[in-house]
């Protein structure tokens, strides 16, 4: 089962979490933020945080904490075929 960080940017503190996810994690998460606590719910596609939110799901599934030691307030360097991997999934590449 493969691991890989996601970047995920809080909307609440704009810290940047870098959660390591499967990429066997498909459906409706709660992601916590590391840095100020405050809950995002997203839904996780083979492990990419999408922009997909669910705000108003009647589940909104498991909860992923992201350690504090995976965040940081400046964005930190992923490498590109990680990048790329985010974009296709969220659908953002062509
Ligand atoms: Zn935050």
């Amino acid at each position: 089962m493969a691991r890989h960080a996601q970047e995920f940017n809080c909307t609440e503190c704009s810290f940047f979490n870098y959660p390591m996810l499967s990429d066997k994690m498909n459906g409706n998460f709660t992601v916590i933020c590391g840095n100020c606590g405050h809950e995002h719910y997203r839904t996780i596609k083979m492990g990419v945080i999408t922009g997909d939110r669910h705000n108003y799901a009647a589940d909104h599934g498991d909860t992923i904490h992201v350690p504090k030691s995976a965040t940081s307030k400046e964005k930190r360097k992923m490498g590109k075929i990680l990048q790329m991997r985010q974009m296709e999934t969220a659908g953002l590449s062509k």
